[in-house]
């Protein structure tokens, strides 16, 4: 069963004198019961902007310009602003890039917790305390009664992202978004980190979306995998395609630097992303293509199904190369 369908989905950013950036321009994507995710691409495509329209997270200076976002049979645009509360809170859990920065500085992490409980669950004081402890066992903190009495401060990056994501599932949901969750900690801490959500999903039969910049890292862990640049889904694939049979090239490019771990290596996709406040009228991967042809420059590709994978380039479809 589909829980989220991403329909066209348009968004931008207003920059002032009357000037947008289109950050996301036409992205459709499901996201079946159970299922993980993966939105993959470089700083600036588009991934968290993705993410956070999904609950309506983005900024006042973001718009939706356009598209449909259906979440368990709901118009995400069309919810009341209690009726989208009950599910930021309840069905769809957020975990964000900088585990400290969403915990409150003032108020101990464990009553942040509880907090959650008691305002979506009913749950009293002291029920509250107790589940929160176990969802403090839940994300493998190993002395939870000393973690529930820390302040955020108080707390490594890793312990801090536990907290993040045992808030994140507090209520069951049953879409996990987590936005470069481990991108702020040391490796080993990553792999922990992204362990512990892939243990997560499996023991609470949640869909999860793992936005990563890291390509690298979603073998083995996603079962399909969305590729943005600049804005557009560029291609949708299982994950066994991504790695082995890429169509895209950008998703060649990015294959090329996964597992490079110096910036001069990642570099090898050469140039920079085109300026999103006044895209390129054809497709956006152009002057960093080793593969383009002549109306790349003038006509926008369009998205084409191969082999059961979704490419946005005008070297497939029915109209490749015309
Ligand atoms: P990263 O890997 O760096 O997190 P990303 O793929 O998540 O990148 P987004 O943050 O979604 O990319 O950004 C997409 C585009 O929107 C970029 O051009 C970015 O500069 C722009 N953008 C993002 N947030 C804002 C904002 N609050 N105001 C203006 N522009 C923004
Ligand atoms: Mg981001």
């Amino acid at each position: 069963m589909v829980v989220l369908s991403v329909e066209n989905l348009k968004v931008r950013y207003r920059v002032g004198h009357g000037a947008f950036i289109h950050a996301v321009e036409d992205v459709s994507f499901k996201v079946d019961e159970g299922e993980t995710v993966a939105i993959v691409g470089e700083s600036g495509s588009g991934k968290s902007t993705t993410a956070l329209a999904i609950p309506r997270l983005l900024p006042p200076s973001a718009t939706i310009a356009g598209g449909r976002i259906i979440f368990k049979g709901k118009d995400i645009m069309a919810l009341s602003k209690s009726a989208l509360n009950k599910i930021r809170g309840k069905e769809i859990g957020f975990v964000f890039q900088e585990p400290v920065s969403y915990l409150n500085p003032l108020i101990k992490v464990g009553e942040q917790i509880a907090e959650v409980l008691i305002l979506h669950d009913g749950l009293d004081k002291k029920d509250a305390k107790l589940r929160a402890l176990k969802l403090l066992e839940q994300v493998k903190v190993s002395d939870p009664h000393r973690v529930f009495n820390n302040y955020p401060h108080q707390l490594s990056g890793g312990m801090a992202q536990r907290v993040n994501i045992a808030i994140a599932i507090a209520l069951n949901p049953s879409l996990l978004i987590a936005d470069e969750p481990t991108s702020n900690l040391d490796v080993t801490v990553q792999a922990q980190i992204l362990n512990l959500i892939l243990s997560l999903k499996k023991e609470l039969g949640m869909a999860v979306i793992l936005v990563t910049h890291d390509l690298g890292v979603v073998s083995g862990v996603a079962d399909r995998v969305l590729v943005m640049y600049a804005g557009k889904l560029v291609e949708e694939a299982p994950v066994k395609n991504i790695f082995d049979s890429p169509l895209h090239p950008y998703t060649k490019l990015l294959l090329k630097a996964v597992g490079r771990q110096t910036e001069v290596d990642r570099d090898e996709i050469r140039g920079s992303m085109p300026n999103l406040v006044t895209p390129p009228p054809g497709c956006r991967f152009l002057s960093r293509c080793p593969m383009r042809m002549d109306h790349c420059s003038e006509e926008v590709p369009e998205i084409s199904l191969e082999r059961g994978v979704r490419v946005l380039c005008w070297l497939y479809g029915d109209r490749r190369g015309s």
